[in-house]
């Protein structure tokens, strides 16, 4: 999985050193260009907890939750990997998958939806992540956007919640809790209560800059706020299950937030001297920042959608 992430991170290196015009490109070119050949990626298991496992593959982080009631997953990936999640699925439990919960709309956590059998599984999200699984869109990227697809019916969520709602299911409660826009404007992030472990989806990334939807909603203080809620959720025993990256806790999360309101007073206190993007940008504006989180996501876009959410 490391491997992964450091060649999107070289992808993203060429994409802002050329820092040319945005250009419109499809999630699966995307895809090859940034995780390489598609067909031989493996799905690697974490173990969470006794009934909790953390599937890393092709795109966002996948949990597994396995009990008496059956299986539950957080998010679906891709469907060219899908095979293998489904036979690390069956390695912990030949149970069906009874719900499949999407953190949000983005083709890496939802494109599965597409071949996941519908007649077994119930999809779970956000109503406004369905409804930009149903009508599809470009992801804005600052140097690149992403043309999603729409998704037919039989991928899309038949259970949506507004403001969050609970599931009990293999005896526990499981909290789908929703704090307004931040990454998108449909996060859900879950909360396994009695093994207290969290998915945050695309809300947290360990160790790297957050990417922020602006253009479909989402926004750079929305971020710092639903943080901050989640913060007051969760304790400092909380298994932290980020979107990208690794297991971490809530101190990796408080330490995100003051770095996120660092960077998010720094841009508008260059924005108030009429500092264009670019001159943001080659103002090494996060150099304190850069060594642990210039890592999954780079610098440059980062900046770029914060400017973009603040301006
Ligand atoms: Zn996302």
């Amino acid at each position: 999985m490391r491997g992964l992430f450091y060649s999107l991170s070289l992808l993203l290196i060429l994409f802002n050193t050329t820092f040319s015009n945005s250009k419109v490109t499809s999630t699966e070119e995307y895809a090859r260009n940034a995780w390489g050949n598609l067909e031989t990626a493996e799905v690697t298991t974490r173990k969470v907890n006794e009934n909790l496992f953390l599937l890393y593959g092709l795109g966002g982080n996948i949990a597994v939750s396995k009990g008496n009631d059956g299986v539950l997953i957080v998010d679906s990936q891709i469907p060219i990997i899908f095979p293998k999640i489904m036979k690390a699925i069956k390695k912990l439990s030949d149970d069906k998958i009874i719900y499949t919960i999407n953190t949000h709309w983005h083709w890496d956590h939802s494109d599965g939806n597409l071949v996941l059998d519908s007649d077994e599984t119930k999809i779970i999200s956000h109503s406004n992540a369905r409804e930009n699984m149903q009508k599809g869109g470009l992801i804005n990227m600052g140097t690149t956007i992403l043309n999603q697809e729409p998704y037919p019916k039989s991928a899309l969520p038949v259970i949506t919640h507004e403001n969050g709602m609970s599931l009990y299911f293999n005896d526990e409660k499981i909290d789908l809790l929703h704090f307004g826009p931040a990454h998108t404007t449909g996060d859900t992030v879950i909360y396994f209560t009695n093994q207290n472990a969290i998915h945050l989806g695309d809300v947290f990334f360990s160790n790297s800059y957050p990417f922020i939807d602006v253009d479909n909603g989402g926004s750079l203080s929305g971020m710092i706020n639903y943080l901050e809620k989640i913060v007051l959720v969760i304790d400092k025993d909380t298994i932290v299950m980020p979107g990208h990256g690794e297991i971490s806790s809530i101190s990796d999360i408080k330490e995100t937030i003051e770095m996120l309101k660092t960077v998010k007073n720094r841009i508008l206190m260059s924005i108030e001297n009429n500092q264009s993007l670019e001159e943001i940008i080659s103002s090494n504006i996060t150099k304190d920042f850069d060594k642990k989180y210039n890592t999954l996501l780079l610098r440059d876009t980062f900046i770029d959608r914060a400017y973009a959410s603040l301006k």
